[in-house]
């Protein structure tokens, strides 16, 4: 039997203390704020965005959408992360992907201040983290370690395989492994025997933006499997990365899409925006 492991209450558990907290920060004159940069027309980053704001709204923090338009130059986009970086009433700020073709996300994020990155975007935050030092973890590779620790699934000596290395997920979510004493491998696009990697693993991340690419092949029956995929099907629905129907019934464990990392991850960007906010 493969545990389902749903993120829905974990989420649910973070808003709460989100909730309390910003209601007391509000009550000394000091409303959190959210800053969302956008510079895209895609209807489905519209749609996470406007999830993002309802959410943060719920939880008494202020969310401001600064829609800078699909031609938004780099420049512009900078100067608005770094007027918002300025801003002592902002306390997070995201820089929302995709990008327009022209500007680069990496080179961009290093104009957002770490005190204000609540989704570890600057390339710095990462170094950071790397070297064990306090910095905002990008909210989905930490929403991998809080599900971890919420089913107290164990980590230190545990074989983990983290599939894709994007700077945003795979790097961040092997680090913060790392940083647990799990023993990491990192697989990607090049890795020729996927599968030899993950059934020796107790720990599966995946998040290669590959919808099926996990399959109940590639698991045994310890393995715990995270999925962080969030692909949207021709008809607007989500799927992850991993082929639900085979890994379940093989696996011990998987999160589910919707339902699993994406909940927390949202409740992660409030909360880090609330310990911006405390300082
Ligand atoms: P995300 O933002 O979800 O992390 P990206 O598109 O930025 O996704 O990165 C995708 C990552 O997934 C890359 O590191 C790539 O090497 C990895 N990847 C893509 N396809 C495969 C595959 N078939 N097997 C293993 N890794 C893959």
């Amino acid at each position: 039997m493969t545990r389902v492991l749903s993120g829905s209450a974990v989420a649910k558990e973070i808003r709460a203390g989100v909730t309390a907290a910003a209601e007391r920060l509000s009550a000394e004159g000091r409303e959190p704020h959210l800053a969302v940069v956008v510079a895209t027309a895609d209807e489905s980053t519209a749609a996470y965005v406007r999830s993002i704001g309802g959410a943060a709204r719920k939880c008494g923090i202020r969310c401001s959408v600064v829609d800078l338009g699909p031609d938004a130059t780099s420049i512009r986009i900078r100067s608005e992360l770094e007027a918002l970086s300025a801003d002592p009433a902002v306390h997070g700020i995201i820089l929302q992907t995709p990008l327009p073709p022209s500007a680069d996300f990496d080179t961009l994020a290093s104009a957002i201040d770490p005190a204000k990155d609540v989704d570890g975007a600057n390339p710095l935050s990462l170094g950071l983290l790397a070297a064990r030092l306090p910095a905002f973890a990008p909210a989905t590779a930490e929403a991998v370690m809080v599900l971890l620790d919420h089913y107290e699934v164990p980590l230190s000596g545990a074989n983990a395989v983290v599939v894709g290395r994007s700077t945003v997920v795979g790097k961040p979510a092997a680090l913060l492994l790392l940083n647990r004493d799990a023993t990491v491998s990192v697989c990607h696009r090049r890795t020729t025997d996927l599968a030899a990697h993950t059934l020796n693993a107790d720990v599966v991340v995946v998040a290669a933006g590959q919808p099926g690419l996990l399959t109940g092949k590639h698991v045994g029956a310890n393995t715990v499997v995270v999925d962080v995929g969030t692909n949207v099907e021709a008809d607007g629905s989500l799927i992850g990365d991993v082929d639900f129907a085979s890994v379940d019934g093989v696996a011990a464990a998987l999160t589910p899409v919707p339902g699993g990392v994406g909940p927390v991850t949202t409740a992660l960007l409030l909360q880090h925006t609330i310990t911006s906010a405390s300082r």
